[in-house]
């Protein structure tokens, strides 16, 4: 790509979440002339990316990711180690559901065909394994590797967004983008229109808005993405007073993922010394500019889920730290990588839909999302799972 002056810039990426910042990292590190816009202040507590931890785990129901994760374990070590402090902290993962739970058994299945490295436990094994930590009902199974991990979200972009201006991306926060549109004056590249009157040009353009996308999309060119805006709730649990220490990171407390009839998900206590994460996956449809920051869902469910598995060790009663978030969700939550198309061709890339498990991956997605800025494809992977065409009731935008 060439030189650039002024508002002039290879790509703009427009939303400043952990895509839009892994990206603007990428970008920048492949020598792009980039800029990062991003409607609120950086690392704002509104979208999706902010917070304290995300799971990383290698165990998926579809094989497509297992590839995504790994390499993104790679990227995350090399991206904090050239940022000179950590943000991926190693723990063991569980997955544990009724033996013939589906997700369960491809979870199994996935480990197979990927050989990783697993342990399928009974029930008085995982009692055993975790003095009394755990406890499943005796017609459930765990699946337990090495693979897990906690990333810690707020930092992780930060940590991208300062890679990204080190390697001279410009970085602007508070700018809305309203619009985006051809560029009349040259043969390909877009204009892009902020709520504050300015305009910046680009060759390319990535749309990384999250749980905006729909609302940006359809201003650009009218089609509307069933990509669904959920806001969703973090929660933390007070361990009981003698139980301390017992479910610290850095131990044996594994991040865990819990199937069947609720999905709850969990990590060891990192952030809130004596809290422990454990929440619900899923909530409540929203508009992400009008949030009504509750009610929580399922809680009752959730409230039994935590007095029984964690053998009387962790205070169900009520959580003691609650956080509201957004996710961006497909109907079959994949994600959505993909060229806009229309009369923007190639030259407008969106990464949306990233659901309530795309974090982990975000050092491979923004790697994509570059190759496919300066290549028009991505190179070793399957793109057909994450294409908008894929969705039968969204009108064909190519
Ligand atoms: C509670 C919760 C728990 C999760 N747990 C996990 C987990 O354990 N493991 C895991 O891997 N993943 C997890 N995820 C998923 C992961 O956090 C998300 O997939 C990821 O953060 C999505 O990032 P994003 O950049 O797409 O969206 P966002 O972080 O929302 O970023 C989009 C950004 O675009 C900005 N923007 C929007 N419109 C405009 C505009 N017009 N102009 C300029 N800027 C704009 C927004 O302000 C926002 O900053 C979880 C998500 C949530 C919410």
């Amino acid at each position: 790509m060439g030189s650039s002056s002024g508002n002039n810039f290879d790509v703009i990426i427009i939303g400043a979440g952990v895509m839009g910042s892994s990206t603007a990292y990428h970008a920048a590190k492949a020598g792009l002339k980039t800029l990062l816009l991003e409607q609120f202040d950086f690392l704002h507590h509104r979208g999706s990316s902010h917070g304290e931890s995300r799971t990383i785990r290698v165990t998926y129901t579809q094989h497509h990711y297992y590839p995504l994760v790994m390499e993104s374990y790679k990227l995350w070590q090399q991206a904090q180690a050239q940022a000179g402090f950590k943000v991926y902290y190693k723990a063991h993962h569980f997955d544990m559901a009724p033996h013939n739970d589906p997700t369960l058994l491809a979870v199994i299945d996935n480990c197979r065909k990927h050989n990783i490295k697993h342990q399928l436990l009974r029930h008085d094994q995982v009692a055993e394994k975790f003095s009394g930590r755990f406890s499943i009902p005796e017609n459930w199974t765990v699946v337990s590797n090495e693979l897990g991990g906690v990333i810690k979200p707020s930092k992780a972009v930060a940590m991208f967004q300062t890679l990204a201006f080190k390697n001279g991306a410009v970085l602007r926060d508070n700018t809305e983008v309203i619009d985006i549109k051809r560029d009349s004056e040259k043969e390909n590249g877009v204009v892009v229109f902020t709520a504050r009157g300015e305009k910046f040009r680009g060759k390319k353009c990535v749309v990384t808005v999250g749980a905006w996308v729909n609302k940006l999309v359809k201003t650009v060119n009218g089609v509307d993405l069933p990509i669904v805006p959920v806001e969703t709730h973090l929660m933390y649990w007070r361990v009981k007073e003698g139980h301390e220490g017992k479910f610290n990171i850095g131990g044996d407390f594994p991040t865990f993922a819990s199937f069947g009839d609720i999905y709850v998900y969990g990590t060891p206590i990192l952030e809130y010394p004596g809290l422990i994460k454990v929440a619900i996956h899923g909530g409540n449809r929203c508009d992400p500019d009008k949030r009504k920051w509750g009610p929580f869902v399922k809680m009752n469910e959730l409230k039994e889920w935590i007095e029984e598995r964690f053998g009387g060790m962790v205070d169900s009663s009520e959580p003691v730290v609650k956080q509201s978030c957004l996710y961006s969700m497909t109907p079959d939550e994949d994600f959505v990588i993909d060229f806009l198309g229309g009369e923007f061709g190639k030259d407008v890339v969106v990464g949306g839909g990233f659901s309530g498990h795309g974090f982990k991956m975000a050092p491979v997605i923004g790697k994509i999302l570059v190759q496919l800025v300066v290549y028009g494809e991505a190179s070793g992977v399957d793109m057909n799972h994450f294409r908008i065409g894929r969705f039968n009731k969204t009108k064909s935008m190519l």
